[in-house]
């Protein structure tokens, strides 16, 4: 089959690879669509330690159930399925406890597993039994399919930032995620969604979704508009979708009293520690935490949320490549000139 291997750090090779054989408990899936996350780039370029070269990477994946192994009972040939990122073991006491995207162990597709950037994808008896496989709604096609992953994650941040009904939220970054969880913010009951973005063209790109209020970082003073907007009192959620220090360091200083500050969005590794005003949150008795990743339940979710059209994953795809323009599907989200990128196996 043909496939992108990630060989090294900036070495992709589009390259003929043997086809992976089903074992008595996996099954074997016809990639169709795999969109492009902004993590797949960071591995290309810095490699990650749960991801041993050669690996093939891509965990936003939907297609085709071509072949299960004899034992297994969920899935059968032709079911359109599918496939999120964060895989439980399902023995760990987080994964006992429902967060499997706290595993101890943190398998993923894409990284100890091989991922979507290619025509087959072997599904490991792990995924099947515990993992984020699920069919795809008879309405969805394969891309907008694959934009469940994404999803799922928006659901789990804004899940455990509380967003409730009423609430002001502030997303800093409107690349595809920081648009979807402005609209999801919305699904979820928030009566305003303030987004500040610095780039030009996302900021363009950011008018077409449910946003209530569009901050030009470069252009405005982001403290000042969102006290203006919030009756100088700071939003209740404050979620970075932007991967920079920067970024947390603003997040932190329009937070509400009582209000939920989520860093989204991981940093590079290396990145110089977050230095902070600690008196802020002691004052305001605010709240700080991160997110990362899903559960096998908020990616079933997504699925129905796309599936309802309450979001509408098409809005959010901009681009379709073949497998072997891959390094242009990673060079579109690197500069930034689309939202979710496609490669299409
Ligand atoms: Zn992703
Ligand atoms: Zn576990």
């Amino acid at each position: 089959m043909q496939a992108a291997v990630f060989e090294d750090i900036e070495k992709i090779a589009v390259k003929e690879v043997e086809t992976p054989i089903v074992s008595d408990d996996s099954l074997l899936v016809r990639v169709r669509s795999c969109a492009v996350c902004g993590s797949d780039i960071r591995i290309y370029h810095y490699g990650n330690p749960r991801v041993k070269p050669p690996q093939i990477i891509g965990h936003e994946i939907a297609g085709d159930v071509v072949e299960v192994g004899s034992r297994v009972r969920r899935f059968k040939p032709g079911d359109r399925v599918a496939v999120g990122a964060d895989v439980p073991c399902g023995e760990c006491a987080f994964c006992r406890d429902g967060i499997g995207n706290n595993c101890a162990i943190n398998y993923a597709m894409g990284y100890q597993f091989p991922g979507g950037f290619a025509e087959y994808l072997l599904v490991d008896p792990l995924v099947i039994n515990y993992g984020p496989i699920h069919r795809i709604p008879d309405n969805l096609d394969y891309d907008e399919a694959a934009i469940a992953e994404p999803l799922a994650c928006c659901i789990n941040g804004l899940e455990l930032s509380r967003v409730s009904l009423g609430d002001i939220v502030v997303i800093i970054g409107a690349g595809p995620v920081g648009c979807m969880m402005a609209e999801l913010a919305k699904i979820m009951g928030a009566r305003k969604v303030i987004v500040s973005q610095r780039s030009k063209t996302r900021l363009e790109m950011a008018r077409k979704y449910n946003i209530d209020v569009l901050i030009s970082a470069t252009e405005e003073d982001f403290k000042q508009r969102v006290m203006e907007e919030t009756d100088g009192q700071g939003a209740d959620v404050v979620v970075t979708a932007a991967s920079s220090l920067e970024a947390q360091a603003q997040a932190i200083t329009v937070v509400k009293n009582r209000g939920r500050i989520n860093l989204f969005a991981g940093l590079p590794r290396g990145s110089a520690p977050l230095v902070l005003d600690s008196n802020i949150i002691h004052y305001r008795e605010c709240y700080m935490h991160g997110s990362h990743g899903s559960v096998p339940r908020q990616h079933r979710m997504a699925l129905e949320l796309l599936s309802s059209g309450r979001i509408k994953a098409k809005n959010f795809i901009s681009h379709n490549f073949p497998l072997s323009q891959i390094m242009d599907a990673f060079e579109t989200v690197e500069s930034r000139q689309g939202m979710k990128v496609i490669v299409n196996p």
